[in-house]
């Protein structure tokens, strides 16, 4: 096993990543942007250094200045976390040359996995169901695109192959303004992505968000720990996740989860990754894969009993996973609610001091957070200030215990997005279950309209 590890990573993550080396008595090194000195698990850590100015371009996407703080601390591994350089595959390949581990899938699978044409292609060759449209990137040919659409039916999506984060897609309803949305999104692209190439599938009108967590080591072994239903969301940012995803019965569950297990190993994929599906009419369809942990991983790790982080180290470090398909059993329900700090309705982000602070607690619940009372939120990064995870016998359980958590949460100082939360565990629809990755936006426009 490692002895040290460095996270290069910021925010309640970090924190997790820390707890997981802690427990397993792994010393850890924290870089961090001049933004997050004063950060606790900063000054928890065994050593930190000060990789930059808060802008994370100089910071925490700098891949020189986190290889040199590996280099002088004498780090044998590097957890890169989500988001940042998590999904970077060049910078896979600079910590491996650089004689480090890097923890998460070979540098060629994130490569594979981060062009979404290739992506989608692979996983079709590989026995997964994909969103029905072309193999290919969308040709010049103005004749070919109007073809390809009629063949599929509007409405369609065109999006980015290197696209990400929700951005770089349009759909079309009409083929009068098909052309048009094409050249749009092909400069959208090329500016946010460096890349133009753009590719047409069905538009799905009322899917479900479902995902798969998957594990796998380096001797080819690989399962996948159910599912999770992340529909709850907002311009494409999740909101609430939960697990399992209700009203999805064990046999829909098992199949779509074995395809997954079953194209890791075709793949050789390596760790922790997520295949993220929509679910319209009984039908999973893949949207893309995620090669790295989630930040809805708690929900998955309470209704299994395992610690996803700890196994992404010791699949890292070569050792096999200690458990078979048939060993992983999912029991009761988990909710997680990601607490923002952001204006409740106008999702302003509201950075700042924390001036008073009180986190909930109590049977089943699981709180991932790094702040703390008289903590400033940095203007400078996402607004995520932590998780609230809520475990229960029954989903109606979990759904209670994270109400009167909530109910306890004390944040002043800046906004949070708690209240949104709390009207949203008592709305019907989502205590039905089921709910499309179009509720919450159609909600909150009509609860704007009645205003
Ligand atoms: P990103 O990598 O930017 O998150 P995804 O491919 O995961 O992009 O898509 C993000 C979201 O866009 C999905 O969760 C879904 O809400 C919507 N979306 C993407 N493809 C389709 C589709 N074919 N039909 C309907 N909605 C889609």
């Amino acid at each position: 096993m490692f002895e040290k590890i460095l996270i290069a990573n910021r925010g309640e993550i970090a924190l997790r990543i820390q707890r997981a080396c802690r427990e397993m008595g792994i010393k850890t090194v924290v870089v961090h942007s001049e933004a997050d000195a004063d950060a606790k698990y900063v000054k928890l850590a065994d050593e930190s250094v000060c990789i930059g100015p808060p802008q994370s371009a100089q910071s925490y996407l700098n891949i020189p200045a986190i290889i040199s703080a590996a280099e002088v601390t004498d780090a044998e591994a590097i957890h890169p976390g989500y988001g940042f350089l998590s999904e970077n595959a060049d910078f896979a390949e600079r910590v491996t040359q650089s004689g480090f581990v890097f923890i998460g899938p070979r540098a060629e699978t994130i490569r594979l996995m981060g062009d979404k044409v290739s992506a989608k292609n692979t996983m079709k060759k590989a026995g997964v169901p994909v969103v029905p449209g072309i193999d290919s990137a969308l040709p010049e040919n103005p004749k070919e695109i109007i073809g390809i659409a009629r063949e599929i039916g509007y409405p369609v999506i065109i999006k980015s192959a290197g696209g990400g984060g929700g951005r770089g897609m349009r759909v079309v309803h009409t083929e009068a303004a098909l052309l048009n949305t094409v050249s749009t999104t092909r400069g959208e692209a090329q500016a946010a992505f460096g890349n133009p190439t753009v590719y047409l599938e069905k538009f799905l009108e009322k899917p479900r968000h479902i995902e798969i967590q998957v594990i796998a080591d380096k001797h080819k072994n690989a399962v996948y720990l159910g599912d999770r239903d992340c529909s709850m969301q907002r311009r494409h940012q999740k909101v609430i996740e939960e697990a399992p995803a209700p009203l999805l019965n064990a046999r829909a569950r098992s199949r779509i989860g074995e395809r997954c297990a079953e194209a890791c190993r075709k793949i050789g994929y390596v760790g922790a990754g997520t295949f993220e599906f929509l679910y319209e009419d009984g039908e999973f369809y893949f949207i893309e894969m995620n090669t790295r942990l989630q930040v809805e991983h708690p929900v998955t790790e309470m209704i299994t009993g395992f610690d996803i982080v700890q196994l992404q180290i010791r699949i890292a470090a070569g050792e096999k996973l200690p458990f078979r398909q048939r060993d992983v059993r999912l029991k009761g329900h988990a909710i997680e609610c990601r607490i923002n700090a952001e204006d409740a309705y106008k999702f302003t982000p509201s950075p700042g001091r924390i001036t008073s602070l009180h986190m909930p607690g109590g049977p089943g619940i699981r709180v991932d957070s790094h702040a703390y009372n008289g903590y400033f939120v940095p203007p400078n990064y996402d607004s995520l200030l932590g998780k609230i995870i809520a475990y229960g016998d029954t989903r109606e359980q979990a759904i209670a215990r994270l109400s009167i958590a909530l109910s306890e949460t004390v944040i002043e100082g800046i906004k949070t997005n708690i209240a949104l939360h709390r009207e949203l565990l008592l709305d019907a629809a989502f205590l039905r279950g089921g709910t499309t990755i179009h509720y919450l936006e159609e909600k909150l426009a009509k609860s704007a309209r009645e205003e």
